[in-house]
């Protein structure tokens, strides 16, 4: 079922959802079912699936002489959610970026997708390789979201690549897209932010997922910026339960955001990481009821696919 007939079919209830990562290559699936099953008890409307861009690496040829190479180290995203689909019956969405792939094999990944009986994706650009400094598009592939957006609608409406199908069938895919409520970090400002974002809608984005905060006010100021930029599909605010003294830095730097001060000096105190996921885990229970009391359609988990953490505080608000 798509994303949106979840919310509408809801009436009003706060949904429960999580995104995962694919396992590193060489890992089993049952290690993934292993960290899925304490949460799927909790009923997730839906199970996301990150999508992760090739790396360089360096191979040692053994004479002095080092080889640039591409790997992806977690591949396996469409097959792990026909997998999860499979296993669990529960709406499995691939996360689809533009990042790497030139139009072509857009389609032919959406294809697939489509044979899968996966009609659920999540629109995004994709970051930089780790090691360029900035994003860099395919150059016959997509160069923002909205552009992947236009294909796969092209798609919706029998609209393939190639021009000489006879009957092509249309595809069935709802989008989502994601949003900042602390503002992308290339965006000269929110205001342009929220321009593109409208566009990422006007297109046919059915509902806006949000980047991780630990303020809700961000999230609530977000949402009224949305609706005076013209922007009125769901807003799913995106969650994680904080867990290490070392995301104190990682996670500002590697996503862009605030940490408020409160949990900042909660976790400067704490002896070891067991006390900082006991506050992490507080202080997103605090944060979930307070999202659900304002009536969000859905409380999305960042579990890093690990479900300790997320099942603690699924416990005590779903
Ligand atoms: P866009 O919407 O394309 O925006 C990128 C930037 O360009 C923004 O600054 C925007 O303001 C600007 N912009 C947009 N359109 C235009 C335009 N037409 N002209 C000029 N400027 C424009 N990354 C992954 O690699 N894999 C994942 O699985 C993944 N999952 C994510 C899930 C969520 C919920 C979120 C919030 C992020 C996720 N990301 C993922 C990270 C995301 O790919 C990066 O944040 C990326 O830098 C931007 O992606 P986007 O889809 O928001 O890009």
């Amino acid at each position: 079922m798509k994303v949106i007939d979840h919310i509408n079919n809801a009436g009003g209830k706060t949904l429960f959802s999580i995104e995962i990562l694919p396992p590193r290559k060489g890992e089993d699936m049952k290690t993934l079912f292993k960290a899925l099953d304490p949460l799927v008890e909790f009923d997730p409307a839906f199970i996301d699936v990150t999508y992760h861009r090739e790396e360089y690496v360096y191979r040692d040829l053994g004479n002095g002489l080092l080889k640039k190479q591409t790997t992806r180290k977690r591949p396996g995203t469409v097959g792990i959610c026909a997998a999860i689909q499979n296993h669990y019956q529960v709406d499995a969405i691939p996360h689809l970026i533009c990042g790497g792939f030139d139009k072509e094999e857009t389609e032919n990944a959406l294809i697939d997708l489509s044979f899968l009986g996966i009609d659920n994706i999540l629109a995004l650009r994709g970051d930089a390789i780790k090691s360029e400094g900035r994003f860099i598009p395919h150059p016959e592939g997509n160069a923002y979201a909205s552009d992947l957006i236009e294909q796969i609608m092209d798609m919706n409406k029998g609209k393939y690549l190639d021009d000489d199908l006879e009957n092509p069938v249309h595809t069935n895919f709802s989008i989502g897209v994601a949003g900042y409520p602390e503002k992308h970090f290339e965006a000269p400002n929110l205001d342009s932010d929220l321009a593109y974002l409208k566009k990422k809608v006007d297109l046919g984005a059915e509902y806006i997922v949000t980047q991780m905060f630990f303020d809700n006010q961000k999230y609530f100021d977000f949402v009224e910026k949305c609706k005076e930029a013209g922007i009125h599909v769901p807003i799913i605010p995106g969650l994680k339960p904080f867990a290490t003294k070392a995301q104190l830095n990682v996670l500002p730097s590697v996503f862009h955001i605030d940490l408020p001060s409160d949990l900042v000096k909660a976790v400067e105190q704490c002896k070891n990481n067991k006390e900082v996921k006991d506050i992490g885990v507080e202080w997103c229970i605090q944060q979930s009821k307070e999202l659900k009391e304002a009536g969000v359609p859905v409380l999305h988990y960042y579990t890093m696919s690990r479900s300790e953490t997320t099942r603690r505080v699924a416990e005590q608000v779903f």
